[in-house]
């Protein structure tokens, strides 16, 4: 079964990459020839937010197998995840403050999963 999860990535953001210092990023890498000046950006980067010692921020990139959570899914809009699994009780516990709704069929104006 699809399952939508509401918010998942703000979920996933906040469960699973070490609180909501985290950002994520699509980048554009100034290539000519390259899909991203067309709209299709590099990415998902994560980068933790730290203070420094001299009370500045900077971000640390975080590697992706940092980041790398034992489940795929496939981002919908901005916040929203959709992701295959067995059954309901399957879902990942990070979720478990997230509306989930069931997805039946294709979604309007996505592609097919
Ligand atoms: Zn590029």
């Amino acid at each position: 079964m699809k399952v939508l999860v509401v918010g998942g990535i703000t979920a996933i953001k906040e469960k699973m990459l070490f609180g909501k210092n985290v950002h994520v990023k699509f980048v554009t890498c100034g290539r000519d020839r390259c899909a991203c000046r067309f709209g299709q950006r590099h990415g998902p980067y994560y980068y933790r937010r730290e203070k420094t010692e001299s009370g500045r921020y900077s971000d640390v990139y975080l590697k992706p197998q940092t980041v790398n959570l034992n489940f795929a899914y496939a981002v919908v809009g901005k916040e929203d995840v959709i992701l295959d699994i067995g059954k309901l009780s399957d879902l990942s516990p990070i979720f478990e403050s997230c509306t989930v709704f069931e997805v039946k069929g294709p979604l309007r104006g996505g592609r097919g999963m």
